[in-house]
């Protein structure tokens, strides 16, 4: 399952936040893979088009879909020189595949920091170093191994060492390798480096209950998200305090208490879904009076591999799928409709998924 990992200095909130998500968990019956990890979260993806196409369906069950959040706790300055337990994060770190840092943006004088004072640039940038540092050491190993045969005249390893030079040349600027743009032929060798630094970021603000109406009015807010917009990232304002509260609540107390606070969406179902999207998550739907259920797939995948999510015999046995979009069914209300109006398609092995697409597999046992 894909996994988002989060991290940050001590005592900035993040197992506040991880309470929240572990309070507002799926239930395991619908989701018997569900890991029984403690440090792991899996939460369900809000999609008002799931909830826009069972309303036309009325099943008796509705399904979400899923990822995983994983909490790696303990991300200290020097953990890049094998300090504490430096190293065990990293390669926790290492394992996800993208990065949710939270950032410490709430006055409270009662909280100590870790480095005396709230100051969200000075955070990122200690742990940001950190694994650039991380990298680095991988770089190097790696540059070590093929210098001489580049400098005799070996074809792979020169256009290998045109990936790394600049690469390396970046972390030792002690910027993110994420900064960087590669083509397919470059990916190739930078995927096996699985490095830290590259790896897809998003920044959580945790401020204090008093800014959640108003997260512009908070300095260290607008610190962070100036710093991360440079970088391309996304800046999440949450109360980690307050969604892990929410989280705890029936759907009814919750919506009071939402409607209290002035917000329409939880800062932990934004956080849900901007990170999916962070992952390169597409979705698709199958429906029917039953269940209606979202399920995850990657860019790329055709019908036959987007069937074997549901099932590996999907996948194999695959004959063709039938399929329409979401925004054609919002348009005509019924399958019948669409059918009339030839909006059904049957596609075969060869079709590309697309976001939204609405699909039946039609398969041999
Ligand atoms: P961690 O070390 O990063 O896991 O941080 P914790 O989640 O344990 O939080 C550290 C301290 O900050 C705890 O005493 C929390 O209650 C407090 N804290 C977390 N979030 C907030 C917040 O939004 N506002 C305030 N005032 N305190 C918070």
């Amino acid at each position: 399952a894909l996994t988002a990992g989060i991290v940050g200095l001590p005592n900035v909130g993040k197992s506040t936040l991880f309470n929240a998500i572990t309070n507002s968990q799926v239930e395991a019956a619908n989701y018997p893979f569900a890991t029984i990890d403690p440090n792991v979260g899996v939460v369900e993806v809000p999609d008002h088009r799931l909830d826009d196409l069972a309303k036309l369906f009325n099943p008796k069950k509705v399904i979400h879909t899923t990822f995983e959040f994983t909490d790696i706790a303990g991300l200290v300055k020097g953990a890049s020189r094998g300090e504490g337990l430096g190293n065990k994060f990293l390669a926790n770190i290492r394992e996800t595949d993208a990065i949710c840092e939270v950032v410490r943006c709430f006055r409270d004088k009662d909280i100590t920091h870790v480095d005396g004072s709230v100051d969200p640039v000075r955070d990122v940038e200690t742990i940001n170093l950190e694994l650039v540092m991380a990298d680095l050491e991988t770089v190097d190993k790696r540059i070590e191994k093929l210098e001489r045969k580049a400098k005799s005249g070996e074809k792979d390893a020169q256009e290998e060492m045109a990936v790394l030079t600049p690469i390396k040349e970046t972390l030792e600027a002690g910027k993110s390798a994420r900064v960087l743009e590669f083509d397919k032929d470059e990916m190739v060798y930078v995927n096996q480096y699985n490095l830290l630094s590259i790896k897809p970021i998003i920044y959580v603000a945790n401020m204090g209950e008093e800014d959640i109406e108003n997260p512009e009015d908070n300095p260290y807010y607008l610190q962070l998200k100036e710093y991360a917009t440079n970088e391309g990232a996304d800046v999440i304002p949450i109360c980690a305090k307050i969604e892990s509260e929410l989280a705890g609540l029936d759907e009814e107390d919750r919506a009071i208490f939402m409607e209290d606070l002035g917000i329409e969406e939880s800062g932990l179902d934004k956080l849900i879904r901007e990170t999916y999207h962070l992952l390169n998550l597409k979705t698709f739907f199958t429906v029917g009076p039953d269940e209606c259920r979202a399920w995850t797939f990657t860019d790329g995948m055709t019908a036959p591999q987007m069937a074997g999510k549901i099932h590996t015999d999907f996948e194999r046995g695959f004959i063709r799928a039938e399929t329409y979009s979401y925004d054609d069914m919002m348009t005509y209300k019924s399958e019948n409709a669409l059918r009339e109006a030839g909006k059904i398609r049957q596609e075969g092995k060869t079709y590309v998924g697309k976001d939204g697409d609405v699909m039946f597999f039609k398969f041999n046992v």
